[in-house]
Parts: C-alpha cells; structure tokens; sequence
C-alpha cells in the first residue's frame, strides 16, 4: 500500500529525540503552559518575523480565538473561499458571524480577490484568505481591498506552514494568521496543536487571555475565555519538528517536480502552475482530471490511497442550507469539486513509491493488470 501521506516515517525518523523531550517534560512536573510552549512561540515568531507567536489547542481553535479577539461576532460578516477545509468558515459561525463566500482562483484555488468586493457589504468586517495545499493566496490584493474598506485579514495559513510569498513567510502579512499542528500539516504534531500568529501588541494580549479562561492572573477573569492550549508534550515534540521543517518542506517541493515533469503530457491530466513570486511547500499534491473517477480506480487497483479535496465545497454543505446559497453559486469551486485529487505526497514519501504512482497514471485502464 502506497499511502497518500507517509506519516508514520516521519515520526520514526525524528524519534529519538522524541522520546528524549517527552521524558524530559514528563520528568519536569510541568505540562500546561510551560518553558517547550514559550520557547516554541519564540523560535516561530523569529522564524516566521513576527512579532506575537500564541499556542492554542488546534487550529480551529486558533481561528476562533483571532475572531474574537478582533471583537467579531453576531452581526458581522466575514468573507472566505468555499473551497476549504470545514474549519476556515465553521470558525466564523462559531464566533456568531456569518461567513459570506466567494469564488476561487482557477490556478492557485485560494479566494480570487477580484471576487471579494463584491461581498462586502457595512456588514463585512473581516476576510480569511486560506493559502490552500501549500501556497499562498494573493495577499498583496486582499491586503489592498482591506486596507481600502477597513478590514482585519486573517490568514489561514493552516496548511502552508513556511511557505512564502514574495519573499515573506505566511503567517506574517495579515493582521492575524492561523496554523493547525494537526498531525498530516506539514509542520504537525501527534496529536492536536494550533498557533496563532500576529504582529499587535493588543490582539496578542486578548488572544493570551482568551486561550486561558480570560485570566492573566490566577482565579481573577478579566473576560470570557476559552479553554484552549497547546500542550507541552506536543511543544517539545513540534520544536524538534521545527528544525526539520525547511528540509521536509524541500523534499515535499522536488517530489512536486518530479511529478509535473513525469504527468505533464498526460492528455487526461492538469496540473495547475505554480506562480512565481510565492513558493508552494505542497502540504498536498492535486491534480485536476475530467476523468477523476476512472483514475481514482486505476490508482486503487494497484493499491495507491488518494482522497478528494474537497468533494463538497462549503456552500452547498447541510451545515450551512440555512445560508441559502445554491448550485452555480461558485462554479469555479463546484468545478474543481468534481476534478481535483491529491495523489501520495510527503517529506517521507519514497520516489520508488512516488514512481509507482506515476507507472499507475500513464497506464490506460487494465493495462499490465492481472
Ligand atoms: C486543518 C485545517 C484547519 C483546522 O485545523 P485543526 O487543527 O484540525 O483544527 C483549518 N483550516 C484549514 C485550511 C485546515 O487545513
């Protein structure tokens, strides 16, 4: 089996010093809020040149937190991509916003900012770029739309960590930026962790507060907060993970290559470019295909796991009917729903394996099969 994310070896491959940083905090008596959590905000602040680095629980939860802490709730409405993970909008709803959607760009599949004026309204009080599989959205339009309209951006860099954009790292260009430690992002631990990121003095402080039930001094809650920390356990672990992330990020961008060069004059197959000012760091590789189904077959046939991203794009979810969107709404997003997939990709991916994939490809149906 070929799987679509070769987890497990990337752990193994760092696990000696796993094991040493996970004794070492079982043995230190701390595991809440202690020295791995402050010393990995300040090793990603400094690698990200940001001022403010806030672990949280997950993700999500980052989202969420960097929503409240810039006061957005019922009321308000917050432009985003519908062709994301869940979490990017249900984020929004959480915090009582409505999310208010538009279309994404056919190459980069990120929000196409030329979509995003449209969609605000004296409602809007936020946009949530998503730098989706890898590389970043056009942050230099949507910071402009924001500056011009007087909106926060917060990027959800979830799946993009050290990626970049016109020489900047994501994370450090919007007012505020998400990253999920979930275990399959590129940077990711074994478990949940999330991260937030942001450059104001003032959100930092809010978002600190809110991580631990409003309170900055023990038993005294200054406002409503959240229960939501990173872990020192997966501190320690991701620290370690974090000396290793330019080169797995590496290894993840020549497997990319390796895989335009090998499928680019496969008439069923597109692969969208890359844009030259940004670097993708492949948190995932999709491909576009008319002929999505049969391919998914030939690839499961010879025992290869592929997934869909995202086979529902966000406004046609039973979550969000009471938003009333429809069919057509955004076809770019609707399109991509029915033709993109993600073939196997990871820093520990073999390229015998990755070669597998490409044989897999380029054989017609039944082809060399018994
Ligand atoms: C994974 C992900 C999230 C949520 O992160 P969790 O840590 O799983 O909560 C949010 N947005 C995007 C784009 C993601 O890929």
């Amino acid at each position: 089996m070929i799987e679509l994310v070769p987890l497990a070896r990337q752990f193994q491959s760092i696990l000696p010093e796993m094991l040493e940083a996970i004794t070492e905090t079982i043995e230190s008596g701390k595991y809440v809020l202690g020295p791995n959590v402050k010393k990995l905000e300040s090793e990603i602040s400094a690698y990200l040149q940001a001022a403010h680095a806030i672990g949280v629980g997950n993700g999500t939860d980052a989202l969420v937190l960097a929503l409240d802490a810039l006061g957005i709730g019922p009321g308000d409405e917050v432009i985003t991509t519908p062709f994301t993970f869940f979490a990017s909008a249900e984020a929004i709803s959480r915090v009582g916003a409505v999310p208010v959607f538009a279309d994404i760009d056919p190459q980069t599949y990120c929000i196409d900012p030329a979509r995003i004026e449209e969609k605000i309204t004296s409602a809007t009080k936020a946009i949530i770029p998503v730098h989706l599989f890898g590389q970043s959205a056009d942050m230099d339009e949507i910071m402009d739309i924001a500056d011009r309209y007087d909106l926060k951006v917060i990027e959800d860099a979830c799946q993009a960590f050290g990626a970049e954009y016109k020489g900047r790292r994501v994370g450090s260009i919007g007012h505020a930026a998400c990253f999920s430690f979930f275990p399959t992002k590129n940077l990711g631990t074994v478990g949940d962790g999330g991260l937030i990121v942001t450059s104001d003095d003032e959100l930092a402080r809010r978002v600190r507060l809110l991580r631990q039930h409003g309170s900055e001094k023990k038993y005294h809650h200054t406002i409503l907060g959240y229960n939501s920390r990173l872990d020192e356990l997966h501190a320690a672990i991701l620290r370690i993970a974090l000396t290793k992330i330019d080169s797995w990020n590496k290894n993840r961008m020549i497997l990319a290559a390796r895989y335009r060069e090998a499928l680019k004059d496969l008439p069923d197959l597109t692969i969208s470019p890359e844009r030259k000012d940004r670097s993708h760091i492949y948190h995932l590789f999709c491909v576009e295909s008319k002929q999505r189904e049969k391919l998914l077959e030939q690839l499961k046939l010879r025992n290869i796991q592929t997934s869909v991203y995202y086979p529902c794009p966000l406004h046609l979810q039973e979550a969000y009917a009471h938003l009333h969107y429809s069919q057509g709404d955004f076809p770019v997003s609707e399109r991509l729903s029915a033709q993109l997939f993600a073939l196997p990709m990871g820093a520990f991916l073999y390229e015998e394996e990755q070669d597998q994939v490409i044989s897999a490809l380029r054989t017609t149906k039944g082809e060399g099969l018994s």
